[in-house]
């Protein structure tokens, strides 16, 4: 399900995004969640107004450590670039 929240600007690449997919269950998008790029795939984070933030280093170590949502972020990045080189 996709939840459109206020627009955000990518802080990587300037992409605008006000719709979230949710990966897995279905649930709303809160402050402090982990979100994707749709352009560039770098990993974001919601601030408490939803605007996307780059993820920190402390942040980039848990998910690290969280193999499988890892390997979800990874096949997500992976879905996005093939994507991009499919469409152009
Ligand atoms: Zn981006």
């Amino acid at each position: 399900m996709d939840t459109r929240t206020e627009p955000s600007r990518c802080p990587y690449c300037g992409q605008v995004m006000d719709t979230h997919s949710s990966v897995g269950e279905d649930i709303r998008p809160k402050p402090g969640d982990i979100t994707i790029c749709i352009n560039c795939a770098e990993i974001l984070q919601l601030d408490d107004k939803f605007a996307l933030q780059k993820i920190n280093a402390e942040i980039l170590k848990d998910i690290q450590g969280d193999l499988e949502l890892y390997r979800r972020i990874q096949a997500i990045q992976t879905a996005i670039k093939a994507a991009q080189q499919g469409g152009k």
